[in-house]
């Protein structure tokens, strides 16, 4: 009988993987479980906030996955994953065997008391609260203020809230709102390209952004729009809470994350992405734990690693024993210019995790148009060899 791949996720990470295992090789069966009927992309929703890029410009469709490379699509959310007879069920009680599984789920959210991500978005998954957060950014009154908070790292897209502060900044300029954008960040300095945003936060935006490091948002008393920090409360006109992370709730039910409560990220061997604690399970994308960024290019070039480990699995033969891995981020930062981050990650074998390879971590000397112009052509691409 034919192998069978099922795939938990169509994010950037799942579709990758569903495609490539298709195209490398056709006599593998893959069914891809997604609830969602279209991926709304993260990457360039933060120019859907603006008003700059429309949700059509980031909502991508999983045809070509069934009509191009022949991938069974399930629309249903899987709940339940039987590992010792390798069956997983879903919501709507299909039960699907698999020779190997792939979970895909992306990441899942901490509990912040008193704040419900319906009233106030983190927008950290693109989709309605997208639009929330533009409809938030908009009725900042003249003079008003604008919270922000950054969860501990690692968390999903390291420069992406830094990039939302300066885009915020832009839009209250730009619309002569300016008030405060107040930046509370849990960590110690800014996490990615801390040169651009640092330069960004006190020239460009030096009469608008306030930033706090170390700072940690203990509860919301939205009732009286005041976030109570680690400082002390804060009174606000709006405000954007990104709740600290970890791998996707599927993860976390499967046992794939160990016995210590503080194990946020699914164990995994990055030769081929298996767990470490259950066989045949493999986990790509944001919820993996290998030291890699959570970013949907490094999502897309792990997909491939364990595409071809997968491959090479049914054929009788070991994983490549040194693959590498690569992701670049573009952050735009005003309404015409952008900056970039891009990083090449190597296999470690003294500690089985990845690492970056030295020399390779680099940032765009400084944001200019051009590199704006080059966002659209790099998520282009992205999108394309992910999805289509
Ligand atoms: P996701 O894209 O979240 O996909 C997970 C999928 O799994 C979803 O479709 C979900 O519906 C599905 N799912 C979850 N649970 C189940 C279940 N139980 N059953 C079935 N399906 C399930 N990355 C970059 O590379 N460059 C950038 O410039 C960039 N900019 C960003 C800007 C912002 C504002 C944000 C928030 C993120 C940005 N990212 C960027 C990060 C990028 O979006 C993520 O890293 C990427 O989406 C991770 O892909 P994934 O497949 O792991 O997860």
């Amino acid at each position: 009988a034919a192998p069978r791949v099922v795939v938990i996720g169509g994010g950037f990470a799942g579709a990758t993987l569903a495609k490539y295992v298709r195209m490398w090789n056709p006599k593998i069966q893959v069914t891809l479980i997604e609830p969602n009927p279209t991926h709304v992309s993260c990457i360039l929703s933060n120019l859907v906030m603006t008003g700059a890029m429309a949700m059509t410009d980031i909502t991508i469709r999983y045809d070509n996955l069934r009509t191009k490379y022949g991938v069974t699509i399930v629309a249903d959310r899987a709940i339940g994953i039987d590992p010792v007879n390798r069956k997983v069920s879903t919501q709507n009680g299909t039960v699907i065997p698999y020779d190997k599984l792939v979970l895909a789920p992306g990441i899942d959210f901490d509990a912040i008391p008193g704040l419900d991500p319906a009233v106030v978005p983190h927008a950290w998954q693109a989709g309605p609260q997208t639009l929330a957060l533009k409809g938030l950014v908009q009725s900042v009154p003249a003079g008003g203020t604008f919270l922000m908070s950054i969860p501990k790292a690692p968390y999903r897209c390291p420069p992406g809230p830094y990039e939302r502060a300066c885009l915020v900044a832009d839009t209250l300029l730009r619309n002569r709102r300016a008030g405060k954008v107040i930046v509370l960040d849990a960590n110690t300095d800014v996490v990615a390209e801390p040169h651009t945003f640092h330069t960004a936060f006190q020239t460009t935006y030096a009469s608008v952004i306030e930033y706090h490091p170390s700072t940690t948002v203990d509860s919301v008393d939205w009732a009286n729009k005041t976030i109570n920090t680690n400082w002390g409360p804060i009174r606000v006109d709006a405000a954007n809470i990104i709740p600290g992370q970890r791998a996707g709730k599927v993860v976390a039910s499967a046992g794939l994350l160990g016995r210590d409560p503080a194990t946020r990220w699914a164990s995994v061997n990055p030769l081929n992405y298996e767990s470490t604690l259950v066989p045949n399970v493999h986990v790509i994308g944001d919820s993996q734990g290998t030291g890699q960024p959570k970013s949907g290019h490094m999502a897309n070039s792990e997909a491939k690693v364990c595409a071809d480990a997968l491959i090479r699995y049914f054929a009788g033969e070991a994983p490549d024993p040194a693959p590498m891995t690569n992701s670049a981020c573009y952050s735009p930062i005003t309404a015409k210019t952008a900056s970039w981050l891009t990083v090449v990650f190597g296999y470690d074998a003294a500690t089985g995790l990845m690492k970056p390879v030295p020399n390779t971590l680099a940032e765009a000397p400084s944001p200019s148009s051009e590199h704006y112009k080059d966002m659209f052509g790099w998520a282009k691409n992205l999108f394309a060899d992910s999805f289509s």
